[in-house]
């Protein structure tokens, strides 16, 4: 226990089993990211984003590659009918798996030119999906295809994919990534991975008000979180919220304070709640996926 879980504040102690450890579950990917559950049968699927391939994992099928190439496929979501939406950095787009089986492209433009490389994304209750759109699928060799920029900034938009509108929603960050909703959906978390490869660069959270469910105001910094820089984001169903980290997922609580780590052996990247009561953290880091139960429940669904 003492190994794994840091303490720093005593309600860490409510959003942990003491006698949970975390477990390895799979491995054999160049660069795990944005993992997704499964409740049907119980399964995890992940992007190996550096291996251009689309992973699936459950106990009882053990690892299968999904699609191959993935065109740098790396944050993964699902809608309101279950259906898996994800980033694709390779397309430069977001894009979505019908119920057929077949992907489609969403949406790949923003008020005439390309998208960036859309990195992570979630779906809000009405249907609308945010995404973050930093450059690294331009910038990074193993991250996308290439090509030139065409956004004047690394933005975070509001996609309707039922009316194609897209809007800028973030527009004063360097370079937005993972990004989660508070439970009410009354707050937006974005996280800002700039000192990936920006020297002085943001490595923090900023949080932003919504507005009328569908615009953002009173953008602060939330956290600055070290060591490395958060990736991905969620949130618990107290508000809590849970970053990855260099060396641990780290969670905060709603006023700010940390509260505690979840140490990892590998660089975290993305995080999600699983299991059939949601009570399950699965964390992509490294060339891995692991899994360690918690005593609260994410609020993500399906
Ligand atoms: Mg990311």
């Amino acid at each position: 226990m003492f190994e794994t879980i840091e303490i720093y504040d005593e309600r860490m102690c409510t959003i942990v089993l003491l006698d949970a450890s975390l477990q390895k579950i799979a491995n054999g990917a160049v660069h795990s990211e944005g993992p997704v559950y499964f409740y049907e049968d119980d399964s995890v699927i992940w992007s190996d984003s550096h291996g251009n391939r689309l992973l699936r994992w459950s106990a009882s099928d053990g690892v299968s590659v999904l699609r191959a190439p993935s065109n740098y496929q790396s944050g993964n979501y699902r809608d309101l009918e279950g259906r898996l939406v994800a980033c694709s950095c390779g397309d430069r787009a977001i894009i979505r798996r019908e119920h057929d089986g077949e992907w489609q492209v969403l949406v790949d433009h923003y008020q005439g030119k390309r998208l960036n490389s859309p990195n992570d994304l979630v779906v809000k209750r009405d249907g609308t999906i945010w995404f973050t759109d930093p450059p690294y699928g331009i910038t990074e060799p193993n991250q996308g295809y290439g090509g030139e920029q065409e956004q004047p900034g690394s933005f975070v938009y509001r996609f309707n994919p039922a009316t194609g509108e897209i809007d800028a929603v973030v527009t004063d960050m360097v370079r937005p990534n993972g990004l989660v909703f508070s439970p009410d959906e009354h707050l937006l978390y974005v996280s800002d991975t700039a000192a990936f490869n920006i020297p002085d660069g943001p490595h923090h959270i900023r949080v932003y008000e919504v507005v009328n469910g569908r615009y953002l105001t009173n953008g602060r910094v939330f956290a600055a979180i070290e060591p490395g820089q958060p990736d991905g984001l969620r949130v618990d169903e107290h508000g809590n919220i849970f970053t990855s980290s260099q060396d641990s997922v780290q969670v905060y609580a709603p006023d700010g304070t940390r509260l505690g780590k979840i140490m990892v052996p590998e660089i975290c990247a993305n995080l999600t709640f699983g299991g059939p009561e949601r009570d399950r953290l699965l964390i992509a880091a490294g060339k891995s996926l692991y899994a360690i139960d918690l005593n609260t429940h994410g609020v993500q669904q399906p």
